[in-house]
């Protein structure tokens, strides 16, 4: 199948589906972040990473067995498996770190913290909570840690009910683009 037609069939499967208690579907919300990526001049790759930073939600959404009700589903590692098979770092990257992400910035601005949705408050705690001194410094000296910043930042503002935006078909040629078949043409 190709990228287009996997990222498609995910859509069309799972982007109904709730995004967890929030008033957005993960459809809606996965469009929203792409379109404040792209707003925001970032590149392509980084905008097909704000498309795709809950993939692991939509991918473990198709998995029969969700072992895991309450606790933590690391969806970021789940979706950075899925990434790596089919796109380089700069896509896959940015996705994998961005609930560190969130981490990292409720340990260093405290006014991140505090508009968190309650929803992602909760989420926190689960994530384990905001990241110590260390975690902070380990964070902050990768490479992509901006990157990731940026995406989270679009994440937490993603989840506006009923909003305008583009389709997912405004942003296949990047995420062919962007991907390995792209990358070999
Ligand atoms: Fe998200």
């Amino acid at each position: 199948m190709s990228i287009r037609d996997e990222v498609m069939r995910l859509f069309r499967l799972q982007g109904e589906s709730a995004y967890h208690g929030e008033a957005v579907s993960q459809a809606e919300h996965a469009l929203q972040a792409a379109q404040l990526a792209e707003e925001q001049g970032a590149a392509d790759s980084l905008v097909v990473a704000a498309l795709l930073h809950d993939v692991g939600h939509l991918v473990q959404g198709l998995a029969e067995d969700i072992a895991d009700r309450g606790i933590d589903g690391r969806h970021e590692d789940a979706g950075a498996a899925w990434l790596a098979r089919r796109f380089g770092p700069e896509v896959i990257e940015p996705v994998r770190l961005h609930v560190a992400a969130k981490r990292f910035l409720c340990a260093t601005e405290p006014a991140y913290r505090a508009a968190l949705s309650p929803a992602s408050e909760r989420s926190l705690q689960l994530q384990g909570g905001p990241f110590n001194d260390q975690e902070v410094a380990e964070f902050a000296s990768n490479p992509f840690a901006h990157d990731a910043v940026q995406l989270r930042r679009w994440d937490d503002t993603a989840k506006v009910p009923g909003l305008a935006v583009p389709g997912l078909t405004h942003y296949l040629e990047r995420v062919e683009s962007a991907s390995l078949e792209g990358a070999k043409r």
